[in-house]
């Protein structure tokens, strides 16, 4: 551990938090958490065996019918206390995701605000869950709608956003009244284990929420999901992780919501506004470096404002400081880890060997720190590997179309589904291009759709289900119909 680091990691816990008390793992297994912008180790954190995950799950049965009988305002209540604490909170959680995430102390304020908005929106949806009544048509019964809490979820987040996956699970869970067991990201452990005592302060009660950091992510997560307590899997993460929980999910009949990986389209028609696109395209590639799923991966921009596109894009993106996010001015963190920065640079090998121009960056650094510059690249081949798979870095691909026809092909030409974005000055043409665009979210002249009050979410191979907004509370209820005579 580095002097640098002792003050902000002195109070923060590193063993696993079951049944509101922290606990060493069965095996007496840790393993390190690792800064990406140095490669020092700054923890080492206890490791979950499925054992421990069975203690996680008794903890969380223990406390689920107290909870689930607290009435909507209490819980309510509880979730706005989490979200005033952790804003209270907010710089030391925030300097605690650059140190294990890397991303720039910038990004990670925002994601914080981000984080704590979750509790603060279902604090306010705990209150509505509404039913509905009416009579059946021709037995003349009554119908009786109401939603119970579904039960105890198992949360899987990432490593990309440490606080933020986690709460926009963890907010509606407890807002609905179930009891939770999460796994974070063996890179990115920390941040919730810090949010521990906040929710604890907050008036969380012991177990309903369990927290088991753990290396043996498959063993851990498959043993819970076969066993009958849990109802809901909440996942955040890959494609192809989430594929195979679908599966495990299947042999119990768990309810899956999954939030998958993307390959977001970036559309820059010929009458936008360029400076307008230019800032929306910053925010769409650069937020979190490129490590997120609604990062914009492929640039189509119209052949007429092409060269001016990027020119702009160029000289934003080669003027961004890079370095440990924990420093003044710091716009690029390193990536998260070692993976992470060879894949970044297998893509763009790839690109440049298959004919793509380098406007700028395109060569990391060496290390100490997983860096890598903010890249820009033109022509880019349709065969590019980048534009099938998801970049996840600061680089950034463009490509040049003629029509709206072609380019709402391209654009859906791609297992994925999450989000998409388009400039246009024309509204019409703005609304009738998102009807054709088969994504869950689209950014019509913004460059962020991440919103705690908006249904996040992907079509296709981006997922099932909604997180934030109403929606996001239905994942945790179960529907029950009650036909009734009087
Ligand atoms: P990942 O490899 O799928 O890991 C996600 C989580 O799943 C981690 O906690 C990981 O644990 C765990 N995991 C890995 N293998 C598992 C298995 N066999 N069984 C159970 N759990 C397992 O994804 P990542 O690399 O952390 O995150 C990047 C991906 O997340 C990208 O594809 C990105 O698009 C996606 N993402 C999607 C959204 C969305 O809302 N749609 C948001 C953010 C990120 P370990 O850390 O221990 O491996």
């Amino acid at each position: 551990m580095t002097a640098r680091y002792d003050n902000l990691l002195a109070n923060v816990p590193t063993d696993l938090w079951i049944g509101g008390k922290w606990r060493k793992s069965s095996d007496g297994g840790r393993f390190d958490v690792i800064d990406p912008a140095t490669e020092n180790k700054v923890a080492s954190v206890a490791g979950a065996t499925v054992e421990d995950a069975k203690a996680a799950l008794d903890a969380a049965s223990a406390a689920f019918p107290g909870w689930a009988a607290r009435k909507p305002r209490e819980r309510g209540e509880i979730l706005r206390k989490a979200f005033e604490l952790i804003m209270r909170d907010a710089e030391r959680l925030a300097k605690l995701i650059t140190i294990e995430n890397g991303k720039a102390l910038s990004d990670s304020r925002g994601e914080v605000a981000y984080a704590a908005e979750f509790f603060r929106w279902y604090a306010e949806e705990a209150v509505r869950n509404l039913g509905e009544f009416g009579r059946a048509p021709a037995s003349g019964a009554r119908i009786l709608v109401h939603r119970k809490p579904a039960g105890i979820a198992v949360l899987v987040t990432p490593w990309n956003f440490p606080a933020a996956m986690a709460t926009r699970k963890i907010g509606p869970a407890l807002a609905a009244g179930c009891t939770v067991v999460l796994k974070p990201a063996s890179d990115t452990p920390l941040t919730m284990l810090a949010l521990m005592p906040i929710l604890e302060e907050a008036g969380v009660p012991a177990g309903a929420v369990n927290v088991i950091p753990s290396r043996s992510s498959g063993k851990v997560v498959s043993a819970m999901l076969h066993d009958p307590r849990v109802r809901v899997v909440s996942f955040t993460g890959s494609t192809e992780v989430g594929r195979k929980l679908l599966h495990e999910a299947a042999d119990s009949i768990v309810k899956p919501a999954m939030e998958l990986g993307g390959n977001a389209p970036f559309i820059v028609f010929d009458d936008a506004d360029i400076d307008a696109a230019i800032e929306g395209a910053m925010v769409a590639k650069m937020r979190n470096m490129g490590e997120a799923c609604t990062a914009a991966n492929r640039f189509y921009v119209h052949e007429k404002v092409h060269d001016a596109f990027a020119k702009k894009l160029t000289a934003k993106m080669a003027g961004l400081k890079m370095g440990n996010g924990l420093d003044d001015g710091v716009a690029l963190g390193p990536l998260v880890n070692k993976d992470g920065l060879d894949k970044v640079m297998e893509l763009v090998d790839d690109a440049v060997k298959k004919g793509a121009k380098v406007l700028t960056g395109g060569k990391a650094p060496g290390g100490p720190g997983y860096f890598y510059p903010a890249t820009v690249l033109a022509n880019v081949s349709d065969d590019a590997k980048m534009l099938n798979d998801e970049i996840f870095g600061p680089v950034a691909s463009i490509q040049s179309f003629k029509s709206e026809d072609e380019v709402v092909t391209r654009a859906n030409d791609t297992e994925y589904g999450l989000v998409a974005y388009l400039y246009t000055r024309d509204l019409s043409r703005g609304l009738r291009v998102s009807e054709k665009l088969d994504f869950g979210m689209i950014g019509l002249n913004r460059g962020l759709v991440s919103d705690p009050a908006a249904p996040f979410g992907g079509m296709k191979q981006s997922g099932i289900g909604r997180e934030g907004a109403h929606e996001g509370l239905m994942e945790f209820l179960e529907t029950q119909y009650v036909s009734v005579n009087w």
